[in-house]
């Protein structure tokens, strides 16, 4: 940026709107939607520039966002106001102009605020981190950056794999950030106030916040050249060597949006989204997000109708999304969308379930949702075979699909989209013909139970990439001309014309797969893709893998090093330093069972594989949710009223003998159920 620095508290709206006079879709750079929330930003404690690094139209409907966006400025000395990368055009107007980027709620520059907060969510977006810091006018390097600049947060998933960004980013806070996120943007306001020196601050940060994880406090050793990534060391003697994972306990206990922002640009979520759980514990293995956010936490079906009425009311929207990772574990799943059905429906306010989860159980939820608009429903069963159900651990059978879908198709349905995933590790031809055989059987299937056309089934394919504290995160991922044979083959292969078959592109899944498990090597690359012209990398047509490759090339890194060599069980590996989710015994422990098609069962009521993530509090949450029953296969007993872990039931000898069961500490294998059934 060649911008002069402006005044953090002037607003730069005149400008802006100049610079909108020769833009596209102007309306998302001038704020002023309905629900925003504006403070006079002289005199508060602290600021935070929230911002999602891709378009506005991406961004603004995030969930993560908006909440984090209403629980700071519920602090009447905070405030938190948005930034989204600006496109291309804009980009090149504000550089021309000398326009820094600005927040959206007063236009004021994001490089004048305290903190600027960034969600990482995919490994594609890391391009325009940079090009947000740079336009920002905000040093690439957090070891450039001077007392005058913000300090410069990250969360959200790729918070997990924090060294590919470490160099740009100064403190990371893996985990849930509700709870975090507002006390350290104070603590940081407070010491900018007291002219504290950012060094200072950052030592202080890494020193007593528990939760928050500042690279620069820590050196990184590498083998030689692009040889394996050896650990991290502390700088200091006061800096843990590892750093917990914020997690959100008594969920209820934190807000929900009840106003949340009303987009006046287009927007790729136009409605209410209602977190309705957060977590899962089907153990999927390729499944980052399900293993980094146990245990599970619920929200009250009183919780959830409530702050939807009051959605509606603040926004007169017409429909709400209900989001978790797998809505049908939602344990009062049919209570709430009868209540909702009740409340809602007479008043034509649809309710969707995105990420629906099958089984036979579930079958009739279609008939129950009626509200629910019929143009499509959507299952991820990832998998079309019996072997590779057993290798991912995702237990959804064809025929809980069809059953599923004959009950869609009879209350009207006539769309089914269905995401798949290839590239597994132990994938064979066999398994890639199943995908397309019954997306066919699922579409004609409808024409057997009402007489009427084929469904249109939507087939989406994406390619299996490691990513951190997954059981998978070792192995290698499939290389892009083994992608691209098997996406072809596929396609030759289905014949049905209503069976659209979409994939995801090998290059960018390719890049995914580099960036994923990257560390600190890789930063002068990344630097050079962007000189070189890389942004919006996941916008398929502004992106150009050779960019890449050449970038990397130039400072010595060797791509295939990282996304495609399977690492070896002991390792270190470059997120090693965070304490979250399950530990990595677990992890290798679900890898080996993978290898052996062994399921690994979902954790219910009192049956506790020992992940890592401590039982006691995981049970309590279930015990305070009135969830927990006794099961017929358990391992460890639970104290109903501490939530601790007592000792053993319902074990086999031979289990029992190799169980230590410490309570509530940490606790190590065995982490199975025993092969055969206990009696009660
Ligand atoms: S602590 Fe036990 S019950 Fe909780 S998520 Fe981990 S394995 Fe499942």
């Amino acid at each position: 940026m060649n911008a002069s620095t402006p005044d953090r508290y002037t607003s730069l709206l005149d400008a802006v709107r100049v610079a909108c006079d020769h833009v596209q879709n102007p309306a998302q750079y001038l704020g002023g939607e309905f629900n925003i929330i504006r403070k006079e930003p002289r005199g508060l404690r602290g600021r935070i520039a929230l911002c999602y690094p891709d378009t506005y139209e991406v961004g603004t409907s995030h969930n993560g966002l908006q909440v984090l966006y209403a629980i700071v400025n519920q602090r009447e000395d905070l405030a938190a106001e948005r930034c989204f990368t600006p496109w291309h055009d804009m980009a090149d107007r504000m550089r021309v102009d000398g326009l820094p980027l600005f927040t959206l709620e007063n236009h004021l520059p994001v490089s004048g605020f305290d903190v600027l907060g960034i969600t990482l969510q995919t490994e594609l977006t890391i391009s325009n981190v940079l090009e947000t810091l740079d336009l920002a006018g905000i040093p690439l390097y957090g070891h450039e950056r001077t007392d005058a600049h913000p300090i410069v947060i990250a969360g959200g998933h790729g918070a997990h794999s924090p060294e590919v960004v470490a160099e740009f980013i100064d403190v990371f806070l893996p985990g849930d950030g509700e709870e975090t996120l507002p006390d350290l943007v104070a603590f940081i306001g407070d010491q900018r106030a007291a002219g504290v020196p950012r060094e200072e601050i950052l030592h202080a940060i890494a020193r007593n916040h528990e939760f928050a994880y500042v690279s620069s406090m820590y050196t990184p050793e590498f083998d030689d050249d692009n040889g394996p990534f050896r650990g991290l060391t502390p700088r200091f003697d006061d800096v843990p060597a590892r750093i917990k994972g914020a997690s959100v306990f008594d969920f209820s206990s934190v807000a929900m949006v009840e106003e949340p922002v009303v987009p006046h640009a287009r927007s790729v979520h136009d409605n209410i989204s209602l977190e309705i759980m957060r977590g899962c514990t089907r153990g999927c293995r390729f499944c980052q997000a399900g293993m980094i956010t146990r245990p599970m936490r619920y929200r009250t079906v009183e919780q959830l109708v409530e702050t939807a009425e009051k959605a509606i009311a603040a926004t007169g929207y017409d429909s709400i999304t209900l989001t978790s990772l797998s809505s049908g574990d939602y344990p009062w799943i049919e209570e709430l969308l009868a209540e909702m059905h009740t409340r809602f429906s007479p008043r034509n306010i649809s309710v969707m379930l995105p990420s629906l989860r099958v089984t036979g159980e579930l079958a009739n939820l279609p008939g129950m949702v009626k509200n629910v608009r019929k143009s499509g429903l959507t299952f991820a069963p990832e998998v079309a075979t019996d072997r590779l159900r057993a290798i991912i651990n995702k237990d959804i059978k064809n025929a809980d699909v069809l059953k599923s879908a004959e009950a869609a198709y009879l209350e009207g349905w006539t769309k089914i989209k269905l995401y798949y995933m290839i590239g597994i590790p132990g994938e064979m031809e066999e398994d890639l013909r199943a995908i397309v055989e019954f997306a066919d059987e699922l579409s004609k299937l409808r024409q057997k139970v009402t007489n009427k056309g084929r469904a249109q089934v939507n087939v989406t394919v994406s390619t299996f990439v490691p990513k951190a504290f997954v059981p998978f995160q070792w192995d290698g991922m499939m290389d892009r001309h083994t992608m691209r044979e098997k996406q072809r083959w596929m396609r030759d292969l289905n014949r049905n014309k209503a069976v659209k078959l979409k994939f995801h592109d090998p290059d960018q899944s390719y890049l995914e797969g580099i960036l994923s498990r990257g560390d600190r090597r890789l930063a002068p690359g990344i630097v050079e893709a962007h000189r070189r012209g890389a942004r919006f990398d996941a916008w398929r047509e502004k992106f150009h893998l050779q960019r890449w490759l050449d970038a990397l090339e130039s400072v010595g890194i060797d791509p295939d090093a990282y996304a495609l060599r399977e690492r070896d069980k002991d390792e270190a590996l470059p997120w090693d330093h965070l304490d979250i989710g399950p530990s990595r015994d677990y992890l290798w422990e679900e890898r080996e069972r993978a290898r052996k098609l062994i399921k690994t069962d979902y954790c219910v009521g009192k049956v506790c594989h020992v992940c890592g993530v401590p039982p006691s509090l995981c049970f309590a949450i279930k015990r305070d949710m009135g969830l927990l029953k006794t099961e017929k296969r358990r391992i460890l007993e639970i104290d109903d009223d501490t939530g601790a872990t007592v000792g053993l039931a319902g074990v086999d000898t031979a289990a029992a003998k190799t169980l230590s069961v410490p309570s509530p500490g940490p606790v190590r294998a065995p982490r199975r159920q025993p092969s055969s059934e206990p009696a009660e």
